[in-house]
């Protein structure tokens, strides 16, 4: 008889009761095992994110998922969160944390 996936997550503890091991939680990005796009697989990476807000461009460079095999990028939670903050602050012109890097031009 062979064990299948459940039962080789779950043992009898020394009092005989049943207990299910938990799912380790030190993984705190996207929970995609695969692209969502193409299925392709996924790696953990940094990546350089150009942000807008307003007149202004921001440049940050945050952890990511990447698809290897269409580039998707998948961005945790708290990178999204992040993303947002900087283009609202972009946008009402707070910038005074931000370093300058240089100046963007528009070309006519
Ligand atoms: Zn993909």
């Amino acid at each position: 008889m062979r064990a299948t996936a459940k039962e080789a997550e779950s043992w009898s503890s020394p009092t005989g009761r049943k207990e299910t091991r938990s799912v380790p939680t030190s993984r705190t990005m996207t929970p995609f095992e695969k692209c969502p796009v193409c299925c392709g697989e996924i790696i953990e990476r940094q990546v350089q994110k150009l942000l807008r807000g307003g007149r202004h461009t921001a440049s940050i460079t945050v952890p990511a998922e990447v698809c290897l095999h269409c580039g998707k990028r998948l961005y945790s939670r708290d990178v999204v969160k992040r993303f947002e903050e900087i283009r609202t602050k972009l946008a009402r012109q707070e910038t005074e944390e931000f370093q300058p890097i240089g100046q963007a031009f528009e070309v006519r």
